[in-house]
């Protein structure tokens, strides 16, 4: 079976994600990517998340091509497929359509940095460079199509998170717990941010520098980790 640790990890997240209240009815899809094969294990689509199985996980290439598997892969495999192609660091992909997150998305208002906890969704803290600290919101675009994948990937650029307008949200990670970790965090933010609203003091972009460099010294392993 390919991607054996791949699928086990898309059917034990799902439920993960299920059980987190994050994926209303059978909404939301993830994955998880082998680089060096080139290949990345999705969930199918339009199963309940506590049904699949190992086997239930389809197994594509970045062109979407199907390597293993004979179910129906999520309607959304493109999204996932692009952001591997694009971003280097993704190893593991989330779309949810969380209630605040999509609150947010309907809204189209940015997710904003009203607690530090964004700061994973963030670039890179880099010593030399400030960048904004907000989750965009990606152009609407039809479901399913190449069309949404484009515009994800184009208006997350070197972060880890999107809004998609009036659809949901994508995060990427460089594993699956990081990127299932700040689905939850951005989740909690945006409740936050959504109870907050009008009188919200948001952090500075310099302020979120200082937290984003404290990150890559956080965790028990170099290069930091969530659960702060
Ligand atoms: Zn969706």
């Amino acid at each position: 079976m390919l991607l054996e640790n791949e699928r086990q990890q898309v059917a034990e997240y799902g439920r993960r994600m299920q059980a987190a209240g994050l994926c209303p009815g059978t909404s939301g899809n993830l994955s998880v990517c082998d680089r060096e094969k080139g290949l990345f294990a999705v969930s199918p689509s339009g199963m309940a998340y506590e049904e699949i199985r190992l086997e239930d996980v389809t197994v594509l290439d970045f062109a979407g091509n199907v390597a293993d598997g004979t179910r129906k892969p999520s309607s959304e495999w493109a999204l996932h497929a692009a952001f591997y192609r694009e971003k280097q660091n993704a190893c593991a992909v989330v779309h949810t359509h969380a209630l605040y997150c999509t609150t947010f998305a309907v809204l189209r208002q940015p997710l904003r940095a009203v607690h530090y906890c964004i700061a994973p969704a963030l670039p890179a803290y880099d010593p030399e460079r400030i960048t904004e600290s907000i989750v965009p919101v990606a152009p609407y675009q039809t479901f399913g199509t190449v069309e949404l994948a484009e515009a994800a990937v184009r208006t997350c650029g070197e972060g880890n998170a999107v809004l998609l307008a009036n659809h949901g949200i994508v995060v990427c990670g460089k594993s699956i717990k990081a990127a299932f970790s700040l689905m939850q965090d951005l989740e909690y933010l945006a409740q936050l941010q959504y109870q907050a609203q009008g009188g919200a003091y948001v952090l500075s972009d310099d302020q979120m520098q200082e937290a984003k460099k404290r990150f890559t010294t956080y965790g028990q392993k170099p290069g930091g980790s969530s659960g702060y």
